[in-house]
């Protein structure tokens, strides 16, 4: 494998972590870690990896037009994967503005980047280079009990956070069509696994409950995602950035349909197993009023990235949510570590208060 120079943004956020982790343990690639570190972006996730000499984290708000022409001018990447974003949907609730500037603004800065920079190639480097935009299924809205969602399934989105991320793949896709620059879009549905920050439904459920604090489920839990573990989640991005075709999308799906009350019953069975109590953990959960707006199903038909590039998870869902578990039992130090200093205390976030 020839080394290639890859920009990651958001590598120091859970996926991003996940992705740049990989890269330098298992490939020669150069990563520039263009981050800034919100409450979300954490050196701590990132392991063995900050140590190294083929990782640059460049703290930087990919908003910020001329820090980001700057680190293309310095860097010459062979290829952009763009994951930097405001990510939590509560926090949508509270605050949408901010994930109008970065998921909009700040994806529409890094497009203009990439087009001048592309434009400036030749040979090779400019028929090779790539800018992968890395979005959600929640684009496309909410399911019934029925179908899934298809690469031509329409955008639908109903959160300020699905609504930027749309805005985002619209703006990716567009500057394909009008510029002919090289992107693919990916559509992964939700995921789990190590590094996620703990206002997550799986951190926060694991550690509320060990903590012997309430586990709050909105409505009555069922509201069903399609989960996927990280690494599998990388190993999809690192094939559709190989082999995908310019253009196109490919949705990235677990096939793990769950409710969120099984989810958490899964949790509380691998804790009663991995630390036991007193009681059941089970008899901790409890129901909270809904998320305002909440979408009642997602499901991802994944045939598309399966057939074309040969991709399919490894890891099954019950087996590997006991691993993450298990995982953020031991690691408890990174938790204090990523929610110290922010003002995070595991609470619930995203009550739209009534006027
Ligand atoms: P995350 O919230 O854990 O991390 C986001 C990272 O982006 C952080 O490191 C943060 O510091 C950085 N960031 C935020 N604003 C920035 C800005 N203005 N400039 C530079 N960096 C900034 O998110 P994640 O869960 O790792 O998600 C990564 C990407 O994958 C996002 O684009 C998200 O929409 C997408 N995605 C996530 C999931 C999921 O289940 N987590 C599923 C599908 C798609």
């Amino acid at each position: 494998m020839t080394s290639r120079t890859l920009l990651v943004t958001g590598g120091a956020g859970f996926i991003g972590s996940a992705l740049v982790r990989h890269l330098i343990a298992n490939t020669p690639h150069r990563v520039v870690n263009v981050d800034k570190l919100t409450y979300a972006g954490h050196v701590e996730s990132l392991g063995e990896a900050l140590e190294s000499p083929r990782h640059h984290l460049e703290r930087i708000d990919i908003a910020d037009g001329d820090a980001i022409e700057k680190v293309f001018a310095q860097y010459q990447p062979d290829a952009v994967l763009h994951l930097a974003a405001e990510t939590h949907v509560d926090r949508s609730i509270d605050g949408p503005a901010e994930f109008l500037r970065t998921n909009v603004q700040g994806t529409f800065v890094l497009l203009e980047a990439a087009r001048r920079y592309w434009d400036s190639l030749s040979g090779a480097p400019w028929e090779e280079f790539r800018f992968l935009h890395v979005s959600t299924d929640e684009v496309y809205g909410s399911l019934g009990a029925q179908g899934r969602f298809r690469e031509d399934s329409r955008y639908d989105p109903r959160s300020p956070y699905s609504a930027s991320k749309a805005s985002a793949d619209h703006f990716a896709k567009a500057y394909h069509h009008t510029f002919d620059l090289p992107v693919i879009v990916t559509n992964c549905s939700n995921n789990y696994g190590p590094y996620q920050f703990p206002e997550k439904l799986i951190p926060l459920a694991t550690l509320r409950a060990t903590a012997g604090e309430p586990i709050p489920v909105y409505g009555r839990g069922e509201n069903v995602r399609d989960w996927l573990h990280v690494d599998d989640h990388v190993s999809g991005l690192l094939e559709v950035l190989e082999g995908g075709r310019p253009g196109e999308t490919y949705n990235i799906g677990g096939d793990s349909e769950r409710t969120n009350l099984q989810v958490v019953k899964t949790i509380c069975e691998a804790l009663d197993e991995l630390a036991p109590s007193d009681k059941p953990y089970f008899e901790l959960i409890t129901f909270v009023e809904d998320r305002p707006g909440h979408d009642l199903r997602y499901a991802i038909d994944a045939g598309k990235i399966r057939n074309e590039l040969g991709w399919a998870p490894r890891r099954t869902f019950e087996a590997a949510l006991r691993e993450t578990v298990e995982w953020y039992l031991e690691n408890r130090e990174w938790c204090e570590a990523v929610t110290q200093g922010t003002a995070y205390r595991l609470e619930r976030l995203g009550q739209r208060e009534k006027e």
